[in-house]
């Protein structure tokens, strides 16, 4: 476990695929701090209008979803120790990580009120500190006062086995070339959209994770810890 002298936001950002969950999660268990996966609401947004109809491959009803967002209540429950997402009460965990959400997804996560609907619920989710959350745009947007910000990023090729290797434990197989496709469309959508894209927060600390162990993006965090006074003792 690591003490700090006071209670903090850490807002984690960057590329799909380049372990900011798993990374967040482990940053989280250390601090003993909550963790918050902004990119699940947005893929319960998209699963959601995916069942609905309202989006497709090419086109999106953007009004249709905009007008029903009341409708969807998102929440995360732990579940044998493991971050859920619940979609209006369902758990939507494996549904939301499967191909069909993620090719689809970029597409509703670039809709203003989209953004800002979820952007408001993640803000009142941070509300009391002691959180940590991944995503896009943690750093510039929801939450551009936290104390510490870290923007990821590893080469495309890692990522798309990373993600690979994941969808083959999960028993949800999709081939590396699909996959590989779906990590550069999402990079160059959430790259180029016009509300929040993807981009670095001028304090934020990067770390490139593509050949570091586990271990070693824990000591690079205790470092950062120390360097900017934040550790007790
Ligand atoms: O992080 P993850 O890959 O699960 O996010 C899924 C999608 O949600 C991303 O491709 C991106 O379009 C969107 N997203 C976003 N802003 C965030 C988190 C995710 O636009 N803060």
């Amino acid at each position: 476990m690591i003490a700090l002298q006071k209670k903090i936001i850490v807002a984690v950002d960057g590329f799909s695929s380049c372990g900011k969950s798993s990374y967040s999660k482990l940053i989280a268990k250390e601090l003993q701090y909550v963790y918050l996966d902004s990119g699940a609401m947005y893929r319960a947004v998209a699963l959601y209008a995916l069942r609905k109809g309202w989006v497709h491959a090419d086109t999106v009803l953007a009004e249709v979803i905009v007008l029903h967002l009341q409708d969807i209540e998102i929440s995360f429950r732990l579940m044998d120790g493991e971050n859920t997402t619940f979609l209006n009460g369902e758990n939507i965990e494996n549904e939301i990580r499967g191909v069909g959400v993620s090719s689809v997804v970029s597409k509703v996560s670039k809709i203003p009120e989209v953004r800002s609907y979820l952007v408001a619920l993640q803000q009142k989710m941070g509300k009391v500190k002691g959180i940590v959350m991944d995503g896009r745009d943690i750093g510039t947007v929801v939450f551009p006062e936290a104390e510490l910000k870290i923007y990821m990023q590893a080469d495309a090729a890692v990522r798309a086995k990373r993600r690979y290797d994941e969808l083959q434990a999960k028993g949800m197989p999709a081939s590396l070339e699909e996959i590989t496709q779906n990590i550069n469309d999402r990079d160059h959508l959430d790259i180029n959209r016009s509300v929040s894209p993807l981009v670095k927060a001028d304090d934020a600390l990067v770390l490139d994770n593509s050949y570091m162990t586990f271990e070693e993006q824990m000591g690079w965090f205790r470092n950062v810890l120390k360097v900017k006074g934040l550790l007790v003792n």
